[in-house]
């Protein structure tokens, strides 16, 4: 499941190696020389520095951002057409951009991935998935009709009722996990914020 996590929905380079193994960066971003890990002075962990130039490339946790966007009782999921994990169902979330907040990060998916017309609500989720150095937040949204133009990341999208909730097709843990709670809190009247970690 984590490898899974490691490429949610763009090419290559969000590969779980270059993503997470802490030796992955063979060649300078300034210049291309070879890199080698070591641990600079002042520092306690190794980085990827530049033979020739001495270029440090730090690799720090990257930001999924993405939305529960809910019609009435029901609650939108997309189904996806990208790997990994293509042809399951997916609430729409993506990799943060630079220039961008987290809400702005998730409506933007919501936009690209779905279509959907949602106004922003709270902060829903924070999830820690260390094991591939990503934390995925989502907000909940609500749909201003149910009008849907799916992108090409996505088959199609569909409001599903609690009751028909795909959950042995859901792509992603931190989907499942945001899934039930959020028709937990539903049930409870009351909507926090939930912060997990996600094995
Ligand atoms: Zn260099």
């Amino acid at each position: 499941m984590p490898r899974a996590h490691a490429r949610w929905r763009r090419g290559p380079r969000y590969t779980a190696a270059a993503m997470f193994n802490p030796r992955s960066i063979k060649h300078c971003r300034a210049c291309g020389a070879p890199a080698q890990y070591a641990v600079p002075a002042d520092d306690n962990r190794e980085r990827a520095t530049c033979t020739a130039c001495g270029t440090i490339h730090y690799e720090n946790p990257l930001n999924v951002v993405g939305t529960v966007p809910v019609w009435e009782d029901r609650v939108l999921l997309c189904r996806r057409n990208i790997e990994p994990r293509h042809g399951f169902w997916t609430l729409p979330a993506g990799f943060m951009e630079l220039g961008e907040s987290t809400a702005q990060g998730a409506l933007r998916e919501t936009i690209e991935e779905a279509g959907a017309n949602v106004e922003m609500q709270e902060l829903f989720t924070v999830l820690n998935v260390v094991r591939v150095g990503q934390v995925h937040f989502f907000y909940r949204a609500r749909m201003l009709d149910t009008r849907l133009a799916p992108g090409p990341e996505t088959i199609e999208a569909q409001l599903f009722g609690e009751a028909e909730i795909p959950w042995e097709q859901i792509a992603f843990r931190t989907v499942k996990e945001t899934l039930q709670r959020y028709f937990d809190d539903r049930r409870s009247g009351q909507f926090g914020i939930h912060c997990a970690d996600i094995g």
